[in-house]
């Protein structure tokens, strides 16, 4: 594992240009825990700066803020409340991060495949989350943790809820693709991290929340460990049979870390791709 820099992490915006892969070179991935693309780059850290504006598809309609606002309504009648959640998911364009022939279905209550057996989440699903993640919260959330970037899209929206946002996908494909979905957004308070999200980042640590979007059997205790005193953590975690394995059922667990302990509740039935160790 390559040496981390003292947290917090620069971020040198010139340092982007000069990574190998942003020439779509593959790195060999080798460490299992969160490591940067070249030796230059401060280590773990990806920068979705200094990019042209991607060529997003045209004249499907999707770029109006009308079709976002009418996704916002629907959240709102199915029960989130959130102003800050519901502005989040009114504001990050949904459509640009997923497979142009999906377009059309990218402001529906649905998931849809992203690449390497992965999807991205449902928005109601999505906003349900982050709105037990920010729990009332009267502003921004501290740095935050996500696990599993996946296409980018809910790392995007959470960085309109957090003042730092820190996300780790294992598969490099995707973390790839997520920084090119997320060039255009220029998101400064966003750091894309690729490696085993089962060991968290604690370099970023403490966080004011953890969310993870995939499911385990049980929470890691590096998650735990690396939640403030005060923090939120929102997973979905196993509750019957084996992560990933036909027939296993998954809930979405709460825990709260307060000074005297760690309280858990689990709430509804949930559906999300297995949270797996080590790096692909
Ligand atoms: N929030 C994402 C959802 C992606 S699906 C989005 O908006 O698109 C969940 C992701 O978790 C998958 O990409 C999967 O590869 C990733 N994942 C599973 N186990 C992981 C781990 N241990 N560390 C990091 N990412 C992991």
């Amino acid at each position: 594992m390559k040496q981390r820099p003292s947290f917090p992490a620069r971020l040198d915006t010139t340092l982007a240009k000069n990574r190998p892969n942003a020439h779509g070179v593959p790195a060999p991935a080798k460490a299992a825990a969160p490591t940067t693309q070249t030796s230059a780059a401060p280590a773990g850290v990806s920068k979705n700066a200094n990019a042209a504006k991607p060529a997003a598809p045209q004249g499907h309609g999707m770029e109006s803020s009308a079709v976002r606002a009418r996704m916002v309504q629907k959240l709102a009648a199915g029960g989130i409340t959130d102003a800050h959640v519901l502005a989040a998911m009114g504001t990050i364009e949904r459509h640009r991060f997923v497979d142009s022939a999906l377009i059309n279905q990218a402001y529906e209550d649905t998931s849809l495949p992203i690449g390497l057996g992965q999807t991205i989440s449902k928005p109601g699903v999505v906003s349900r989350m982050l709105e037990l993640l920010r729990n009332g919260h009267s502003g921004k959330l501290g740095r935050v943790l996500e696990i599993g970037t996946g296409c980018g899209y809910q790392a995007a929206v959470l960085s309109c809820l957090a003042t730092e946002v820190y996300s780790i996908e294992r598969l490099r494909g995707l973390h790839d693709r997520a920084r090119d979905n997320l060039r255009h957004l220029r998101l400064p308070n966003l750091h894309l991290l690729f490696g085993d999200g089962m060991v968290g980042y604690p370099k970023g640590a403490p966080y004011a929340a953890i969310i993870a979007a995939a499911g385990g059997e049980a929470v890691p205790q590096a998650w735990v460990d690396q939640l403030a005193v005060g923090g939120r953590l929102v997973a979905p975690v196993v509750t019957m049979g084996a992560p990933g394995a036909a027939g296993s059922a998954q809930a979405l667990l709460v825990l709260d870390k307060t000074a005297q302990g760690v309280r858990q509740t689990i709430l509804e039935a949930v559906h999300f791709v297995p949270l797996k160790s080590g790096v692909a």
